[in-house]
């Protein structure tokens, strides 16, 4: 077979990124725009080794599962690779990649999978649970779709439009066309609010009126290079963030006079982009009407955005996504959490309900700024933020906490301070939700040597969640559940969460025993502090401290260091063992056989 061949394929999967796949005469060829179960001819593009690329030219046979695609320009774009499917099979698919990867790359041969949640084919006015719908928004789905019930639209509450010119030389905003910085024009995507027509119609405009240039990346010259606009489902705020190559924009009144009067208009900012980067957003922002944030809520709680701030995309999917993280940290109120690549503290809040001290870690300094103000805003009392690299910002803090609570044993500090001491590392409960390239090794690392008994992963990336998980599965945490949730219908990507419990401590201890009783020494059968306290909330359901494992220890008869504990002055006021935990305590240190 060789390039421009014309072949018969019937399409049997689909690869991660969306494209068809089928076979001929035993070689795999991937064609974009195919649907599982089309019988298509196609044009060989590409020869590899084992495999080829081809374009589709005719479709032969629809698949059951093919539908028209709502969006005029779906193939151009590089947006929603799975539009023509429908939902249902969409849904079918992410949750087969999801169980393959975790298969191939995480080694779980059955994944404990739980159906995937996917997405109501929703009203925008449903949405807004009986709020006025802002302006523009009561414009719903594409009556097509509407009509089968098949393809979720209008979900996404923020779109990112580049700005340039067409061949012809007219203004235009769109999307770039897949894999290249073509610009597609396209002004009222499908998936995001109908406002957003407006708001660049009244940019583009502009820019026309007083002659402003649009970016030109190749060259680097140029001023306007993107417009971001972010809606807030739930409140109608609107949020406009026009980023440009400089430090202002001409006649920037008179384009912020147009797109106030849009209802729901809350913010409008300037962002400064110097960089010839294919970053969107640079460093510098600045009000130019209203305020720099928008709000909206999750649930009962309600958040400030900035934007710079990640925010999730999809808001009504969001919601089930965090109750299902909810629902795996088994809260019962008195549990410290830590909430790793926690933007604006989404998770951190929602947790902090239920949770009695929750810790965020986020790298974007306006993200954690937003998320304090998010706490006070909600008057959340128990959560605290930390601006930094997970990978930095745990090992340290980890790392302190542990050096506290040394400093605490050697300077014999005892009561309340020593009990306050190594707070930190104490970890019932860790949720991560990264981007898209997953963990750091070191952060997955510290998240072991927390020993937090469940660990949440919330994933964009189901190959980079197996990879993790595997490291994770490794070192004694074992996936108990995973719920795949859609938050992005049309495309191929899927959110996932995953719950990991660490292996039972009773159990694995006594297969230890078993294994190396025959070697133990008397000396030898230890168990750590936080084993016995381990062991006595899970037997007794009671909290015991080290001052009081020491003293019962000191009781028994067994003292590893010389004055460990003790008091500084034999006046020293030291709260003593109640009875009941002493009692507790002695069992634990007859099972680990130390007594
Ligand atoms: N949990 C949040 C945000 C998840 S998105 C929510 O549901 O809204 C991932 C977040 O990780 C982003 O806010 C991003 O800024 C942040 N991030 C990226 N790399 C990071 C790192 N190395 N350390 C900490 N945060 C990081």
């Amino acid at each position: 077979m060789k390039k421009d061949d014309l072949i018969t394929l019937k399409i049997e999967d689909l690869s991660s990124e969306g494209l068809g796949v089928g076979k001929c005469d035993g070689i795999a060829f991937f064609v974009k725009d195919t649907v599982i179960g089309d019988v298509v001819e196609a044009k060989v593009m590409k020869m590899k080794k084992t495999y080829g690329y081809a374009r589709l030219m005719r479709l032969i046979e629809e698949s059951p599962d093919r539908v028209e695609p709502p969006c005029p320009v779906t193939r151009q774009c590089g947006g929603c690779q799975i539009q023509a499917m429908r939902y249902q099979a969409q849904l079918a698919f992410k949750e087969n990649k999801v169980r393959n990867n975790l298969r191939r790359i995480g080694g779980i041969e059955n994944p404990p999978m739980e159906p995937i949640i996917g997405m109501d084919v929703f009203n925008v006015e449903d949405a807004v649970a009986g709020e006025k719908a802002p302006a523009g928004m009561e414009v719903l789905l594409g009556a097509k779709a509407l009509a089968d019930g098949v393809t979720p639209l209008r979900y996404r509450n923020k779109a990112q439009f580049p700005i340039g010119r067409s061949r012809d030389g007219r203004l235009i905003a769109g999307f770039y066309a897949g894999r290249t910085h073509t610009i597609i024009e396209c002004l009222d995507c499908l998936l995001g609010s109908k406002v957003n027509a407006w708001i660049l119609d009244a940019v583009l405009k502009h820019m026309e009126q007083y002659g402003i240039e649009p970016y030109d990346e190749k060259i680097g010259s140029g001023l306007v290079r993107h417009v971001m606009i972010r809606v807030g489902f739930r409140t109608g705020q609107i949020m406009v963030c026009l980023v440009v190559n400089g430090r202002s924009l001409p006649h920037s009144k008179e384009l912020c006079a147009t797109l106030a009067a849009i209802s729901g208009m809350t913010s409008i900012t300037l962002n400064s982009n110097l960089e010839k980067t294919n970053v969107i957003m640079g460093k510098d922002l600045k009000v130019l009407w209203g305020t720099e944030y928008i709000e909206d809520l999750i649930g009962d709680v309600r958040f400030r955005i900035s934007p710079l701030s990640f925010y999730q995309v999809n808001p009504l999917q969001t919601q089930k996504l965090y109750e299902k993280v909810l629902e795996y940290s088994g809260l019962t109120g008195q549990e410290t959490v830590w909430d790793l690549y926690c933007g604006i503290g989404t998770i951190s809040l929602f947790l902090a309900q239920k949770a009695r001290k929750v810790y965020g870690v986020e790298l974007v300094p306006e993200a954690i700024r937003d998320a304090k103000q998010n706490a006070e805003l909600n008057g959340i009392t128990n959560a605290e933020f930390y601006v930094g690299r997970a990978e930095d910002v745990l090992p340290q803090k980890y790392a302190e906490e542990v050096q506290k609570k040394c400093t605490c044993e050697t300077e014999k500090i005892v009561g309340e301070e020593q009990e306050r001491a190594g707070e930190r590392i104490r970890a019932d409960v860790i949720v991560v939700d990264p981007p898209r390239k997953g963990c750091e090794e070191s952060v997955l690392e510290t998240m072991v040597q927390m020993q937090p008994q469940r660990i949440v992963y919330v994933s964009c990336d189901s190959a980079t969640l197996a990879r993790d998980l595997k490291y994770l599965g490794e070192r004694g945490y074992e996936v108990q559940k995973v719920c795949p949730v859609d938050m992005f219908g049309n495309s191929v990507h899927c959110e996932t969460v995953c719950l990991l419990s660490k292996l039972n401590i009773k159990q694995h201890i006594e297969v230890e025993l078993t294994m190396d009783e025959m070697d133990l020494t008397a000396a030898e059968k230890k168990a750590s502090y936080e084993e016995i306290k381990e062991y006595v909330l899970e037997k007794f359901g009671m909290k015991v401290s080290h001052l009081y494992i020491a003293q019962v220890k000191r009781k028994c008869g067994i003292i590893e260091r010389e004055n460990y504990n003790k008091p500084k002055s034999e006046n020293a006021k030291q709260p003593q063992c109640l009875p009941e935990k002493e009692a507790a305590i002695i069992d634990a240190l007859k099972h680990f056989q130390m007594i």
